[in-house]
């Protein structure tokens, strides 16, 4: 029997694709008659919507080739992902630590890409590092900002491919830097770039947008889409930027710069086949009582509010406190009843609703069960 089938998740075509199919990666029947172990770009003899992931893989392996020759070990999973997404030309802000290889990847990057690329980093020592790095990686023009006068004549003259300043260098002599259109920027520490507002308007001036674009986005006034411009990856240990003009890169770039908190939930996704609804009843019962106070309990739309209130009953003829979604007021449930539920760890406390009291896609099926727990 088939577990499911999918309508339109078919990988190459877009079409129809059983459960097991797509479990092992593979195609739908059409697009591959003979399910078989391998890797889907070799395996798939027309391809259609998968060509542009198989040539996302295949940038990647020459970019991991790319690091390996100039790094000597191959790029962390990290640093793949990330040269993956500006594979995909996306502009994004990496959070993390120091230590994990943001400015490496930063110098591999800029050196795999095409273009005019540039690196901002935050010291004198850090630009003579990052040049070396670059030189390792490939032979491509490379001009570090070091203080020299001939390192800014070239600078103005555009004779490079790619471009390592101190963020300091972008503040003081954006006039040299004016005219020239960048395909590719990294900010190494983005905190002390976006110390300054103006700085924030540079940056996005040496990816395409003209001053008037960048004015009408903060004015948050309705304007053409931009065209697509050079990418930007910023990258700190923090993201705090002290400037409300970082908005800006959210209005024409698409991503957040502001403060992040990181943290991860121990999330189970499984399920439990059952015979009917009575042997639900007492598995979720079992399962109640396992799992200690506090969670949400939704109940397929095929019972109905009826089997919303039968299944708070039942809870409550069992001990557990349950109430009904209808009954179910935070603001309340903190000034009366439950003093608890404000350390989110309510002492005995279910609630039940509907699957229609969320935005939740869960396909219904005889087991009815599926418990949220916070
Ligand atoms: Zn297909």
């Amino acid at each position: 029997m088939r577990f499911a089938i999918f309508d339109s998740l078919c990988p190459n075509c877009g079409g129809r694709i059983d459960a097991e199919r797509l479990e092992k990666g593979l195609a739908c029947e059409r697009c591959l008659p003979e399910p078989r172990e391998g890797d889907l770009c070799e395996l798939l003899e027309k391809k259609q919507l998968y060509a542009n992931v198989c040539e996302l893989l295949e940038k990647e392996q020459r970019f991991v080739e790319f690091f390996c020759g100039g790094v000597a070990n191959p790029p962390w999973s990290l640093q793949r992902l990330w040269a993956r997404r500006v594979f995909q030309g996306q502009s994004f802000a990496i959070v993390a630590p120091t230590g994990v290889g943001k400015t490496t990847f930063g110098a591999a990057i800029a050196s795999f890409l095409g273009g005019k690329t540039y690196i901002l980093v935050p010291t004198r020592a850090l630009v003579k590092q990052v040049k070396q790095r670059c030189e390792s990686l490939s032979k491509k023009s490379v001009v570090a900002y070091t203080g020299r006068k001939s390192e800014k004549e070239r600078i103005q003259k555009g004779d490079f491919d790619i471009l390592i300043t101190t963020n300091m260098f972008l503040s003081r002599n954006f006039d040299a830097l004016e005219d020239k259109k960048f395909d590719f920027i990294f900010v190494d520490d983005t905190d002390s770039l976006l110390k300054s507002g103006k700085n924030v308007d540079k940056v996005l001036r040496l990816l395409g947008f003209t001053q008037q674009q960048i004015d009408l986005a903060m004015k948050n006034q309705p304007q053409e889409k931009p065209e697509p411009k050079g990418i930007l990856v910023v990258s700190s240990a923090t993201l705090k930027p002290k400037t409300n003009r970082a908005i800006l890169f959210k209005k024409l770039l698409g991503f957040d710069v502001s403060p992040v908190r990181v943290s991860l939930r121990n999330v189970l996704d499984t399920y439990l086949h059952v015979g009917n609804e009575e042997e639900a009843l007492e598995r979720l019962l079992e399962w109640i009582r396992r799992l200690g106070d506090g969670g949400f309990i939704y109940v397929s739309s095929k019972f109905g509010k009826e089997g919303v209130y039968r299944i708070v009953s039942w809870l409550k003829e069992h001990k557990i406190e349950a109430v009904s979604y209808e009954e179910f007021d935070p603001g309340e449930f903190r000034k009366k009843k439950f003093k608890a539920w404000e350390s989110l760890c309510p002492t005995t406390f279910w609630s039940v609703g509907s699957i229609y009291q969320t935005l939740y896609d869960m396909p219904s099926s005889s087991i009815f069960h599926t418990c949220l727990f916070p």
